[in-house]
């Protein structure tokens, strides 16, 4: 009996044929024509490889979703994908060169989902018995921020205890992210009082010096050594030069590693009186997504993919991610979450997005090899 990677090795044109009929099957988040294809090709793909209860969640306004589920027992592990990508139709041909595939979603993420199904093929074939329930949960609109998915995903995550992601993986290197940042988006909106510039300026309140104070203010939330960063994305104001402006609006990007970093952001977002008398600031926005922590558990979990990297040969590295995936869903409600776990590629939503092809085998056995080892 050959061992998993073996098998897999055995199979890797079988693999990148499973990837280059995924890719083929174009999926922009917001075509639901085209995405329900990608879909019915990833069930078919399921089905013709793994086998095991496939369940088509409908959507009106983004393409079908899709539960595979293997196994039964008390617990579950859930692995979370998407197959919609940044790409319109036609946007980036598919070709293979010197042993890489490029197209559209290939690394991010049509690839994490080959080597899932690849996986859970190699597990079967190698006897492994599910004596757990494992949930392939496949969504349509990550790409775009998840709305009609997150409730899915977040009720899904809730009965597992540990969730996989093979999202893109670190670019190049192939480390998994054992973090991913939490988003918080604020619109600062501050009001004063018009006046002429040059009769009577002092009888004004400039709405544009006031939001110079508070983003000055702002910015001294700016962390880099604790990994919190404010980004003032764009400023607007004022109407003529000879105006003392009456009104003015800043939006704000912030990132941050630790849900408590999180909660003192938004409390400094929330709570800004005016410097100047005569000023009023209004805040909208909030938190988005709070962070993929990088907690003791998740560092296990590291440490486990390490060793089995290490059994075929190579070092297998770990980091983070200042953007945010669905793993931050299921992270943020307490469930160990590894992200990355996809293939070594490069140029996630970028013209040269790209996989390795020969390394497919190495990614699908350490998937296969952890669930084994979760699975008992
Ligand atoms: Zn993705």
């Amino acid at each position: 009996m050959p061992t998993i990677l073996e098998y897999l090795k055995q199979h890797s044109t079988d693999m990148e044929e499973t990837l280059v009929r995924l890719a083929r099957a174009e999926s922009p988040s917001r075509n639901k024509r085209l995405s329900d294809r990608c879909g019915r090709v990833l069930a078919d793909l399921f089905n013709e490889l793994v086998g095991g209860e496939t369940e088509m969640i409908e959507q009106q306004i983004v393409g079908n979703q899709y539960r595979f589920t293997l196994g039964s027992g008390p617990g579950q592990i859930l692995i979370i994908g998407h197959y919609d990508t940044v790409w319109d139709e036609g946007d980036i041909p598919l070709r293979e060169e010197n042993g890489l595939l490029y197209g559209p979603g290939v690394f991010d993420m049509k690839g994490g989902l080959a080597i899932t199904l690849w996986a859970l093929k190699a597990l079967k074939h190698a006897g492994v018995p599910f004596n757990k329930k494992v949930v392939f949960l496949v969504t349509s609109d990550e790409e775009i921020g998840s709305l009609h998915s997150r409730t899915l995903i977040e009720e899904e995550a809730k009965k597992s205890e540990l969730v996989l992601v093979p999202e893109s993986s670190i670019s190049n290197s192939g480390a998994v992210k054992t973090f991913r940042k939490g988003i918080g988006i604020f619109r600062l909106e501050v009001s004063g009082k018009a006046v002429h510039a040059g009769i009577n300026p002092w009888e004004g309140v400039s709405a544009i010096d006031e939001l110079v104070l508070q983003l000055q203010d702002l910015k001294g939330l700016d962390d880099r050594e604790a990994g919190v960063s404010v980004n003032i994305g764009t400023i607007s104001g004022g109407t003529r030069t000879n105006v003392v402006a009456d009104y003015a609006e800043a939006v704000i990007d912030v990132r941050f590693r630790t849900r408590k970093q999180g909660e003192a952001l938004e409390a400094a977002f929330r709570s800004r009186p005016a410097f100047t008398a005569g000023a009023a600031v209004h805040v909208k926005g909030g938190i988005n997504r709070y962070p993929m922590e990088e907690t003791e558990e998740v560092l296990a979990l590291y440490s486990e993919l390490k060793a089995i990297a290490a059994e075929h040969g190579y070092a297998l590295g770990h980091g983070g991610s200042g953007g945010a995936s669905d793993g931050n869903f299921t992270a943020a409600l307490g469930i160990p979450t590894i992200d990355g776990l996809g293939p070594v590629g490069d140029g996630a939503h970028a013209v040269h997005e790209q996989v390795l092809l020969e390394n497919l085998p190495y990614r699908a056995a350490l998937i296969a090899q952890l669930l084994a080892r979760h699975l008992d």
